[in-house]
């Protein structure tokens, strides 16, 4: 085997999704967000094991992406779409059953023009300005919404990664304006927002990342370990160069772990020079750029050849190997590769 094996660990999964759970009061729902291929993990197989936990509402980002999401989860589920009804969604929203969150009232005249009855949530721009009704669009429609009892009011956090940011209470206060006493459900946050305390919970919660093992969810439970196997090994003498551009020269007699995997497996050429793998507990560093399919790392130090070496793991979790290449732990995980050899497991292993 020589691609990089990428463990999904669904148990952990599970478990992260019942931990934010139980974060919100019994009353409170807590939805599952699986866009984006559950944020690169696998939808089908994600899905299948949130709704064993017990998710029963899902969100995707674009009807398209309601597909493979109904397919795994059979016709029970709840499956809201962030972007709306847009034109062409139509038949897709009706034979998947999907409850797009209408986000404008060109999106609000197509569905009830299109789809009388079908269910449908609103989402409502508190501030944050890139989906939603504004409030002056929001007071002009709202008694003709109400009207057709919409499934969900919702909106959406900007700063809830940071607990002080006073954009918070100011989102907060501006979606009590919009929805107080409208009588219909409501949704604020995801996984930072949950994270923020009760008065952010409403009546549903709507976590991401959290439940993939990222950041802001410090208490999460690791889901991903990314294993790259070496090809081959290189020694090294003083004055010799790794890698495209010779951006390594080495200043004494170094190894070289040559391992399969690049920046077409979603490994950034930021990490060029700068990253590290790990083999067991010891850390060993990038040597030159990163390639398309291989990088170069510096085995030196170690005792034996090793086999494989560790990129996401025990000692470098999503976020770490995110800090790494100068992204965030949300943008690692949504660009894994489809090279990998990915293995779903049950429990650490
Ligand atoms: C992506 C997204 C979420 C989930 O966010 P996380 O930060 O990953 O928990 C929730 N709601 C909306 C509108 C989103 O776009």
């Amino acid at each position: 085997m020589s691609t990089g094996r990428l463990t999904i660990d669904l148990d952990a999964l599970a478990a992260n999704w019942r931990a934010l759970d139980a974060m919100s009061g019994a009353q409170v729902q807590t939805a599952a967000v699986v866009k984006a291929d559950a944020y690169g993990l696998g939808v089908g197989k994600a899905a299948r094991a949130l709704a064993a936990a017990g998710a029963r509402r899902f969100f995707v980002a674009v009807a398209e992406e309601g597909w493979a999401v109904r397919e795994a989860l059979g016709p029970g589920p709840e499956i809201g779409v962030f972007s709306g009804h847009m034109a062409g969604d139509t038949d897709m929203i009706h034979d998947l059953h999907l409850v797009p969150m209408l986000n404008s009232i060109e999106q609000l005249t197509r569905h009830i023009e299109a789809l009388p009855g079908h269910p449908f949530g609103i989402q409502l721009d508190t501030g944050m300005n890139r989906l939603g009704m504004e409030p002056a669009e929001w007071a002009a429609v709202r008694d003709v919404v109400l009207a057709q009892a919409p499934r969900l009011l919702m909106s959406h956090l900007a700063c809830a990664d940071e607990p002080e940011h006073e954009m918070n209470r100011q989102q907060l206060a501006a979606f009590h304006e919009m929805t107080d006493e409208t009588g219909v459900p409501r949704s604020l946050s995801a996984t930072g927002g949950i994270l923020l305390g009760p008065d952010y919970h409403f009546d549903l919660t709507r976590p991401g990342i959290g439940l993939y093992g990222g950041l802001p969810f410090e208490a999460a439970q690791p889901v991903v370990e990314l294993d790259l196997p070496v090809i081959q090994i290189r020694d090294l003498v003083a004055g010799e160069s790794v890698g495209y551009g010779n951006t390594f020269v080495a200043e004494r007699a170094t190894r070289v772990a040559t391992v399969s995997g690049g920046y077409a497996d979603g490994l950034s050429r930021h990490l060029s020079n700068h990253g590290v793998l790990f083999h067991a507990d010891t850390p060993c560093p990038i040597l030159g750029r990163v390639s398309m399919d291989l990088i170069g790392v510096d085995v030196t130090h170690l005792d034996e050849t090793p086999k494989t070496l560790t990129m996401i793991g025990p000692h470098q979790g999503v976020d770490d190997l995110a800090e790494a290449a100068g992204t965030i732990g949300y943008e690692i995980l949504t660009q894994l590769g489809t090279r990998y050899a990915r293995r779903y497991a049950r429990g650490r292993s």
